[in-house]
This record gives C-alpha cells, structure tokens and sequence, in this order.
C-alpha cells in the first residue's frame, strides 16, 4: 500500500497519441477533451496549455468498480498535439517526453505505412504503449450504448458483432507479431509488461474509452512508478512546443515541464535558434476554462507550476527560441553550467561525418534524430544532418558531397528559404521535402531508382 506521502510525490504520466493518419487520433484526444464528470470529488478534466489533464478520479468514476483500488497514479496528462512528429519533437533529457502512447489504429483498415512508423518509434525510444482499435461503431450490427464501460456494452452485443471484432483484434495481433510484439485484447491479458494490450474503441461514440484510459494507468503502474517518483520538487525540467507571437503578449513558449518545479522570476535556459541563451519567467500563464474573446483574458496567471503541466511562459528574448529544444530552470550560480549542458544535446544532434552520403535538414532534435535513424535503417547514408529551414550555404554545402548521386538534401517539416530557391535552380543538388517522414524517404527512393536506370 501506499502511504499519503508516496502519492504526493507522483507526478503525473505524459501520454502521446499516434497512429496512421485519419485513423481517429484527434477524434480520440477530442473525445477525452469533452467528456465531463458530474462527481464533483472525482475533479474536472482541465486544459493545459499544449495538454489536458484528466484526473484519476475521473478515470474512476468512469470505470467503476473495474479500477484497483491501490492505483497511485495521479492522472494522466494527454500532449494535444497528435502524431510521431509531436512525439519526436517533444524530447526530455535522453528520451521520449512521452511516457506511455496509444497507437490509434483504424480496425476496419488495419495497420498502414505511419503505424509501422510509429511503432518502430516507439521501440526506439522504448516507450510502452497500448493499441487503440478504433471505428468500431462502423461494425454493422454495432449497438452503441455510450454510458457504460465497454467490457459491459461489449457483452451485450450481437454474436456477429463480437466475432467481426474478435477477427479484427486478431489481423492486429498477428501484425504485431510480426513486428516482433506480443499482444491480446486487454482484458485477457494478465501481465502488461509481457504482452501489449489492443483495446477496441469509437472515437465517435466513446465507447471504450474508460477502458483505455484504464489501462494507461495500469501501464503507467506497472512501468513507471519508480520513475514517477520523487520528481515533483527541484528546479524545472522541460521541453518547448511551440514558439508564438501572442496579441498582447509579444513572444512567448508553450512548454511542458516533466519534472521539478518552475515559478515566476526563475531564471531558465533555453535553446535558440543560434545557440542556447538564458531570460527570467515573467509570468507562467494557463488557459480559462472558458476561452473568452479578449486575448488578455484568455490567460489564468500562476505563480509556480509542478511537474507534469503544459504552460506558456512570458519572457524578454524569446523570439530566438527554438521549438523541441531543452528548458531548464538554473540559479545564478549554475546556469553557465547548464547553458554548456543545453549546449551539448543541442551540438549532439547535428552530424557530419567523413563518409559519403546525403544532407538531412529538419524541424526539430528530436525529428532529425527520428529521420536519420530511419534513412540509417534503410541503408541510406547521411553525410551531414542540421536543424533548420534549408539555406543557400546548405546548397553550397551540398555541393561539396564527392558523389554525384549523394547531392541530395532532405528537407522534413521545413521550408525552402525563398533566397535560395533562385539559387538552387542554377545547381545541381535535389532537393526533396515533405512534413510524413515515409513519403520523404519514399521520393527520394524512386528519384534514385530512375536516376540509376537512367545510368544504366
Ligand atoms: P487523425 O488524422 O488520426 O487525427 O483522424 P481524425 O480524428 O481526424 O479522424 C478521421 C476521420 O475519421 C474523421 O472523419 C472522423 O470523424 C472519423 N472517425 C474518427 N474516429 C471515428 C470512430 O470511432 N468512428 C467513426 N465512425 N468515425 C471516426
């Protein structure tokens, strides 16, 4: 059992949704958004900045009596934004910001090209996950009855019912065989660090989703409990999501912090577009849980903020920050310490070797990482890899590659600067660009190919 203290000090699991697109991941994140608990112990889902916080009493009271009642978890905090990008981007120190994800699969079309990415993600960065068969309302026969947990509705459905998503579930468990994972439908499965569990759900209908979340906890449990613990108090440890010019604000950064705490007038140290750089928190700012018209009033001022929590915070200098880059709250008397630590993951990410082989140019750390991975897996060598939008020194750079063949850049979830587009016209470099990481690698392939058969 554990005591009062213990549970004070667990902070709450970060949790990313991915999956193929179309296959209900935003429908999903909406889903949970709006479902609103009438209990008034239970606690209200709230909106983070960037997340949305859905209480352990909620998830309870939505589950009944299927819930252990030695759970210690105190929640789970949902990152809003769907997708393997978010989830690359958002990076804590030497892993995934995420610690657990749902794999949000379509069980009427099965795994597809971004499910597999995902996956391989996920082992990359060994992050446990849980699969969510979605759609399943779009079984004929289906009865949806929105109000009770899905193992009851699931019972009482039509024989035909049940065995169509009894096939579905098992075409899900043979793929995920073959990617080398054990799994079943979750409420046969008896240990969750064996085996990854497939709960069918509607994103439309809700049915199944107290389910899911059930199991998250359950995961979260399992999995993560020690190193949940004892991470609520020291300075702030985050990641940025997003750089935004707000009206009336000026710059700001919508951050998650994952560990320790951070308050108004904490000096940080983030990383910039040139190199990291320090500023004070002028204000840590959350939504109103009713979104009013003036910008001014759409923010809740705080004055400190504990781990896990989505926020903006309001700070001189931060236009040069760079999104999916390191935060971290530092004294006066470390935080040269800390800006030469930011400094080195920063340096760690961008590659040149001596071999020969193609430019890569992306977004952010953690997609660069995730890209370079990939094109190493298919055998495609990578002689220089960069943050950033592509530039004219880029193309200048390209030019120097010793093989013909490797003067390719890579471009994943950026843009073309527009001065170097005239000059890119009078080169011989290729530039390929493209924001879904298999359709990238997939241009650039064929371009090979018919380079090759060309030669021949
Ligand atoms: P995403 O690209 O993965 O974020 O997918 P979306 O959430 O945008 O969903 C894609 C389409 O599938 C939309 O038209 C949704 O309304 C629909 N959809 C999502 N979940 C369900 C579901 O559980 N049942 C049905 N019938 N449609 C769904």
């Amino acid at each position: 059992m554990a005591t009062a203290t213990e549970t004070k000090n667990l902070r709450t699991p970060i949790v990313c949704v991915m999956g193929h697109v179309d296959h209900g991941k935003t429908s999903l994140l909406d889903k949970i958004r709006g479902t609103t608990v009438v209990d008034k112990e239970a606690g209200a889902i709230t909106q983070h900045i960037g997340a949305t916080e859905v209480p352990l009493g909620t998830i309870k009271a939505m589950c009944g009596n299927m819930m252990a009642a030695s759970v210690v978890i105190p929640g789970l905090l949902f990152i809003d934004t769907p997708g393997h990008h978010a989830f690359t981007t958002l990076r804590s120190r030497g892993g995934a910001l995420a610690d657990l994800a749902v794999l949000v699969v379509d069980i009427t079309e099965g795994f597809q090209p971004q499910t597999i990415e995902a996956i391989k993600i996920l082992r990359q960065f060994k992050t446990p996950f849980v699969v969510a068969a979605n759609k399943i309302d779009k079984i004929q026969g289906w009865a949806p009855s929105p109000n009770s947990p899905f193992i009851k509705s699931f019972t009482g459905q039509p024989d035909y019912v049940k065995a169509a998503i009894e096939t579905k579930t098992y075409e899900l468990v043979g793929k995920l065989s073959d990617l080398g994972f054990s799994s079943d439908r979750y409420d046969r499965i008896r240990d969750f660090t064996r085996n990854v569990g497939i709960v069918p759900i509607s994103a439309k209908t809700g049915e199944g989703i107290p389910d899911l979340l059930m199991v998250l906890i359950g995961l979260a449990q399992k999995f993560l409990e020690d190193s949940l613990r004892m991470t609520v108090t020291g300075p702030g440890v985050g990641t940025v999501l997003e750089v935004k010019e707000e009206r009336g604000l000026g710059f700001t950064i919508d951050a998650i912090i994952y560990d320790g705490v951070i308050k108004v007038g904490d000096t940080i140290v983030i990383g910039g577009k040139e190199k990291p750089f320090t500023t004070k928190v002028r204000a840590l700012l959350k939504p109103k849980p009713n979104r009013e018209i003036r910008v001014e009033e759409r923010f809740d001022r705080v004055s400190r903020l504990t781990a896990a929590a989505g926020v903006k915070i309001l700070a001189p200098g931060l236009e040069n920050a760079m999104a999916g880059s390191p935060l971290r709250v530092a004294t006066e008397e470390n935080k040269e310490t800390v800006l030469k630590e930011i400094e080195g993951e920063m340096e760690k990410a961008r590659i040149v070797t001596d071999e020969t082989g193609i430019m890569i140019k992306a977004d952010t750390l953690g997609s660069l990482e995730a890209i370079v991975n990939e094109l190493r897996g298919a055998g495609i060598k990578v002689a220089m890899a960069e943050v950033g939008d592509i530039s004219k020194k880029d193309i200048i750079n390209a030019e120097t590659l010793p093989e013909a063949m490797d003067r390719v850049i890579l471009g994943f979830n950026v843009q073309i600067l527009a001065e170097t587009k005239e000059y890119l016209q009078a080169s011989d470099i290729k530039v390929f660009t493209n924001d879904v990481i298999y359709r990238l690698i997939e241009d650039y392939e064929k371009w090979q190919k018919a380079q090759k058969d060309m030669a021949d």
